[in-house]
């Protein structure tokens, strides 16, 4: 028999599959076009594309950890200072392998002059995503569909249209609510819930935006339109690195590493050794003080769960032995939540970060955890 918690359930792994499918597409596109030797520039491309991707699936993976924080549509932004075209290159970076499929014609309308708005990356990317994925789903194959961008005044108005099934005027206002689809149009799902354009309205409304929808009614196309607000100008020059990931000139360092996982341990040398650093691998708690007191690191790495002796225990002997007590220590864990970090920090580590790590996020974490203790304990 099935019960109301085995629906529950299907349909909570339906839904997160929908959410994951998304950022997977191009990651597998990448993986096969990368198998078959592809040019450098086309490698290098493809490496830009696979890394926004999975930063994408990251926060995802983030958010669905705590479901119920999801459900109850609890999601923190993580608001920045945003050039709107990265946003629409993001999104329709997601969306194209749909778009490609369906042979569709996508025209892409932006001003030259940049806008930038205060928001969340991922989450207007997934607005944005959404509304095109859904214009290269709902239309046959062989439409015409486009995303425009406008400015008007403080706002800006991001358009995208497709010449496909249209939407009933009775659906219009009902197709923003969860799990809500145009009977009609469920062939053309693609195992799609429902839930999409629920979350485009909840993430623009975090935004301060707004999206109307509009259409003539069956195969007519539709118009989908979001609204918002956009952030002042910064003066000419401040932008020339707008966008890019900032990467700081930084000193050469010895960085202990600890990790049980090898695989993870060794990764993590080749980023730190690409960084210019020098560093240490050890896969063992128990010989971490040992590792530490010999190689003389400027900062360790170190990881929570490992079997003998955990990361809580190797950071409290590290500030019990006075040799090592003022070492910089960064937590590397799986867990990210609030009071995982406030437990990290109560057995004395000077940083947090979540797995996985990428460049700017070590760099930033060794540069604060090694300030934050000269500020804590200067050198004489
Ligand atoms: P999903 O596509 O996963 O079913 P969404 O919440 O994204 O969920 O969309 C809800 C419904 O709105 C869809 O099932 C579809 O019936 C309708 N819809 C969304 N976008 C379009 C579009 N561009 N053209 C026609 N119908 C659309």
């Amino acid at each position: 028999m099935v019960t109301r918690s085995d629906r529950y359930k299907d349909q909570f792994l339906a839904i997160l599959a929908h959410e994951l499918r998304n950022p997977l597409t191009p990651l597998r596109m990448g993986l096969d076009i990368l198998n078959s030797q592809p040019s450098p520039e086309r490698a290098q491309q493809i490496h830009a594309v696979m890394d926004r991707q999975l930063v994408h699936l990251v926060r995802l993976v983030d958010d669905l950890l705590d479901v119920s924080r999801v459900s109850q549509g609890k999601i923190v932004l993580k608001k920045e200072r945003i050039p709107l075209s990265d946003i629409i290159q993001s999104a329709v970076e997601a969306a194209r392998p749909l778009v490609d499929s369906g042979r569709h014609a996508l025209r892409v309308d932006m001003p030259v002059r940049p806008m930038w708005v205060n928001g969340d990356r991922t989450r207007l990317a997934q607005v944005v995503g959404n509304l095109l994925s859904n214009a290269a789903k709902y239309t046959p194959p062989g439409g015409k569909l486009s995303l425009e961008v406008h400015r008007e005044g403080q706002d800006v108005r991001i358009v995208v249209i497709d010449n496909g099934l249209g939407i009933p005027l009775a659906m219009q206002s009902k197709i923003f609510e969860l799990f809500t689809q145009v009977g009609e149009h469920t062939a053309r799902a693609q195992g799609g819930l429902g839930i999409g354009l629920a979350l485009v309205k909840q993430f623009v409304a975090m935004h301060d935006g707004s999206i109307a929808v509009q259409s003539d009614g069956e195969n007519t196309g539709s118009r989908f339109t979001v609204r918002l607000p956009l952030l002042a100008e910064i003066p000419e020059g401040a932008s020339a690195n707008a966008g890019q990931p900032v990467r700081p000139e930084h000193p050469p360092r010895r960085i202990l590493v600890v990790d049980d996982n090898e695989d993870v341990a060794e990764t993590i040398g080749w980023l730190l050794s690409e960084m210019g650093h020098e560093f240490r691998l050890v896969h063992d708690g128990r010989e971490a003080c040992d590792a530490a007191r010999e190689f003389k690191p400027d900062a360790v790495l170190l990881d929570i769960g490992m079997p003998q002796m955990d990361g809580y225990a190797v950071c409290r002997a590290f500030r019990e032995d006075p040799a090592l007590r003022d070492l910089p220590v960064i937590a590397q864990s799986g867990w990210g939540q609030e009071q995982d970090k406030n437990k990290t920090a109560k057995a004395g580590f000077d940083h947090h970060i979540v797995k996985p790590v990428g460049y700017d996020d070590l760099e930033r974490a060794l540069t604060l955890a090694i300030q934050s203790r000269r500020i804590a304990h200067p050198v004489p």
